[in-house]
């Protein structure tokens, strides 16, 4: 690497904080140069495959000339404009699309800026709801353990009580209730016992609980762990029949990633709300959307405030819905089920068999997702170092070992990563014993 890039990475190392890395110690970064359908150049040099999408958010690939167009042509136009007392056809052609292709309850849309933020509009949408219907006692919110919302205050306080970040936070965050994860996989034997502590919860605290949330189907940072439809359908029936709002966050699941348009189709339901997230521009910018039911809206609308109290400076940017109508029309119009299919078959062949390796706890696949659970944590700063001289871009954390790649992924390009994820497991270097 030249002197241009060695100057780049010492103020980065300096000055730059990363997502959960220490500024004292950093783990090193790589300096990316460009990125192309699923490669990513680095400036010293190496092409990788991508495994990660970016955490989930690309689809298509990176500089797609489709998403590239569809930016440029409404730049030309407006990139951005208030979104108070002003509209646009980006956003409205997005909030239709949305309306017609998520369960058909969800009526109303409010845009904001990103995942955690979706949250904390869901959130306050339930807890606005029932101070409107005049049951201000309804104030808290359920969740399982093991799940992940976002990072803040909010969300945080419904992610799961270890992994998340409660002791830190402890003072100051809401105090939810938490029931057992799902502990029944999607591939396992239902049993009806898998209920008991949740039914228990629900009849001790639905008279103060004003809402639910769950990522349905797929527990994705608090574990990688893909549970079975059965528990969706029991908090949908559980949530109706003692009044409480159900919100399912699919900020990762949603647009195609389980081999559904929704992870709620695995169930069969509905819910009261929807987060969606991440891939709903392709991975081209940050946006994301709170969907909710007509009844939801309307009560907040004749409550106290007359309206629901939350508005982003950059609500609805022009540029980033611009860009999800492209891709979610991208996605629409091609096979996509096939396509997942594909890379999910092509895992069950050959990541799946992983399983026999003496440090894979277990391996798991649903849609493009494929996980590589470890019996011993992974060594990030070697592991990654390691991935990257095999040619590949995946991010492990914990135990986890997992892949997500963008759909338009080929067959070779995908045995690599398995290939590169099969090597690392006989290094010993890259596990914490
Ligand atoms: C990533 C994620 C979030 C948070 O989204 P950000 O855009 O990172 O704020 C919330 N919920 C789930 C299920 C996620 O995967």
């Amino acid at each position: 690497m030249n002197n241009k890039y060695t100057e780049l990475l010492d103020f980065d190392r300096e000055h730059l904080w990363h997502p959960y890395t220490s500024m004292a110690k950093p783990l090193p970064s790589y300096l990316v140069e460009s990125a192309q359908g699923v490669e990513i150049k680095l400036a010293s040099g190496e092409t990788l495959i991508d495994g990660m999408s970016s955490w989930w958010s690309v689809l298509h690939g990176y500089n797609h000339p489709v998403l590239n167009q569809a930016l440029l042509t409404q730049a030309q136009e407006f990139s951005h404009i208030m979104f108070g007392g002003l509209t646009h056809q980006p956003a409205i052609d997005l909030g239709k699309k949305l309306i017609d292709l998520t369960p058909n309850t969800l009526d109303k849309v409010f845009f904001s800026d990103s995942g955690s933020v979706a949250v904390e509009v869901a959130l306050k949408m339930a807890l606005q709801y029932w101070q409107s219907k005049g049951q201000a006692d309804k104030h808290r919110i359920m969740t399982v353990k093991n799940g992940y919302h976002g990072d803040t205050f909010a969300a945080m306080s419904v992610c799961d009580p270890v992994t998340g970040m409660h002791q830190i936070f402890e003072k100051v965050l809401m105090k939810s209730i938490f029931a057992p994860a799902p502990r029944i996989f999607i591939n396992e034997t239902w049993h009806d016992d898998e209920l008991i502590e949740l039914e228990a919860l629900f009849k001790k605290h639905h008279h103060e609980t004003a809402a639910f949330i769950i990522e349905p189907i797929v527990q994705g940072t608090g574990g990688m762990r893909f549970y079975h439809p059965n528990y969706l359908k029991a908090v949908r029936q559980l949530c109706d029949q003692y009044r409480v709002l159900f919100i399912a966050d699919e900020i990762a699941t949603g647009l195609g990633r389980t081999g559904k348009l929704f992870a709620c189709e695995w169930a069969d339901i509905s819910p009261d709300i929807m987060c969606l997230g991440k891939t709903l521009t392709g991975g081209y910018l940050t946006l994301a959307a709170t969907l909710c039911t007509a009844e939801i809206a309307q009560t907040i609308s004749e409550g106290e405030a007359s309206c629901f109290m939350h508005g982003p400076t950059y609500m609805a940017n022009p540029l980033a819905c611009a860009v999800a109508n492209a891709s979610i029309d991208l996605l629409i119009k091609q096979d996509w089920q096939g396509k997942i299919k594909k890379i999910e078959q092509q895992f069950q062949q050959e990541l799946i068999p992983l399983k026999q390796f003496d440090k894979v706890a277990n391996t798991r696949v649903l849609g493009s997702i494929g996980v590589v659970e470890t019996t011993h944590a992974v060594n990030v700063a070697i592991i990654q170092k390691r991935f990257v001289e095999l040619g590949v871009w995946i991010r492990p954390f914990g135990k986890l070992i997992y892949i997500m790649p963008p759909l338009v992924i080929n067959n070779s390009q995908i045995s690599q990563l398995v290939c590169a994820i099969k090597a690392v497991l006989s290094e010993d270097a890259c596990f914490i014993d």
